[in-house]
């Protein structure tokens, strides 16, 4: 039997968000069906919902940071029963057979990986995010929340810390790095906690000292306004990496400046207008600008893994379904500490 659900959807771009109901597929024998308890907000939401990155698909209902308990599983399911912890993060589904999908890299599936919202299954289907009650999903996109890590903690993982976790990895972060992460926002404040637990010396680049508190409490050792230009000269040279998850335009140049020769620029942050940069700022240094989309399954799972192991979950700010449109003014005016997440009972209440 196919399920409606309370959901908070998008009706057209850039409109006010709305509560609605959706319909949810029946069981096939690999979904699972999930009660959502939590969603957070991910920019990126914010991004598709207003049309950043180009025509998206209305109504959009969106959410790729879901946590929940498992409600059903179909026939063949032997991965998760009901009652299980588990999330959901910006995939759900992929080819499964493309080399990236074998390497457990499914985000570059060759098909194209379908995403959580604002996507299109491989049956043809639009598919509706976690901003609702419940969701159904393939068994194999279905990530087990450890015990020890709550459901709201846990939500923004599912993407901010995938998305963090997974670049800090492939570049080496640890004792002996020195790490940069700018702007501290959803992503940024998991990028520093990450960071930290892996060992790195982490340093806080915000656009002010507002939350130089909070980032040195998070893991960071030292904290910088970029909007003092006397920053760049001091730090000139002292970074491994950088980490820029930034949702807006920046001063390339000058954030490569900060790195040490052989160094990386890595960037997370997706704003829909081009960064531009100076050849120089690479070629002298040997320097490397580079970009990372989320991570693979198996990634995930480790990442929540590690997080549980380490006592990380996300700094959130819970709220209830009638607060989402100012909840989305207040992540475009920087003001999140650290990331709002949906209680999903509310929806519909
Ligand atoms: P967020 O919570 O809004 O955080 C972004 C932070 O960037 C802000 O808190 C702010 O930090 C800083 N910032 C914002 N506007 C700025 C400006 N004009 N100049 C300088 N700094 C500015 O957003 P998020 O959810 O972390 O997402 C960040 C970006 O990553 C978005 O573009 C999102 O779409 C993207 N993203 C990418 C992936 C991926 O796979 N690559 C996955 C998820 C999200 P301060 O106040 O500290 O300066
Ligand atoms: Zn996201």
């Amino acid at each position: 039997m196919s399920t409606i659900t309370n959901a908070i959807a998008v009706p057209s771009p850039g409109a006010p968000l709305e509560q609605t109901t959706i319909t949810r597929r029946d069981l096939r024998p690999n979904d699972v069906l999930i009660d959502i308890a939590y969603a957070g907000i991910c920019h990126s939401d914010i991004h598709q919902a207003r049309e950043d990155w180009g025509t998206a698909i209305f109504p959009m209902v969106p959410g790729h940071e879901i946590a929940g308990t498992v409600a059903a599983v179909g026939s063949e399911v032997t991965k998760y029963k009901v009652g299980d912890r588990v999330g959901v993060g910006c995939m759900v589904d992929s080819c499964g057979e493309c080399e990236y999908c074998q390497a457990g890299t499914e985000q570059f599936c060759v098909k194209g990986n379908v995403q959580t919202y604002n996507g299109v299954g491989f049956d043809g289907e639009n598919t509706y995010g976690g901003y609702s009650q419940q969701v159904v999903v393939k068994d194999s996109f279905v990530c087990g929340i450890p015990e020890g890590i709550g459901l709201d903690v846990a939500a923004p993982l599912l993407c901010a810390g995938i998305t963090t976790y997974s670049p800090l990895r492939q570049w080496g972060a640890g004792p002996g790095k020195k790490v940069a992460v700018v702007g501290l926002g959803g992503l940024g404040h998991m990028a520093v906690k990450i960071a930290a637990a892996m060992g790195a010396e982490v340093t806080v680049l915000s656009q002010s000292l507002k939350k130089q508190e909070d980032g040195l409490k998070l893991g960071a050792k030292d904290y910088y306004a970029t909007s003092d230009e006397s920053t760049f000269q001091t730090l000139a040279g002292r970074f491994d990496l950088i980490l820029n998850t930034v949702s807006a335009d920046l001063p390339v140049d000058s954030y490569l400046s900060l790195l040490r020769v052989g160094g990386a620029m890595v960037n997370v942050g997706a704003p829909g207008t081009p960064l531009s940069y100076n050849a120089f700022s690479l070629i002298a240094g040997n320097k490397s600008l580079a970009g990372s989309m989320i991570g693979g399954i198996a990634e995930t799972q480790e990442m929540l893994d590690f997080c549980a192991e380490h006592g990380i979950g996300a700094e959130i700010e819970t709220i209830s379904a009638d607060q989402v449109n100012e909840a989305y003014e207040r992540v475009t005016g920087s003001d999140v500490r650290y990331r709002f997440v949906i209680d999903t009972a509310t929806i519909g209440a």
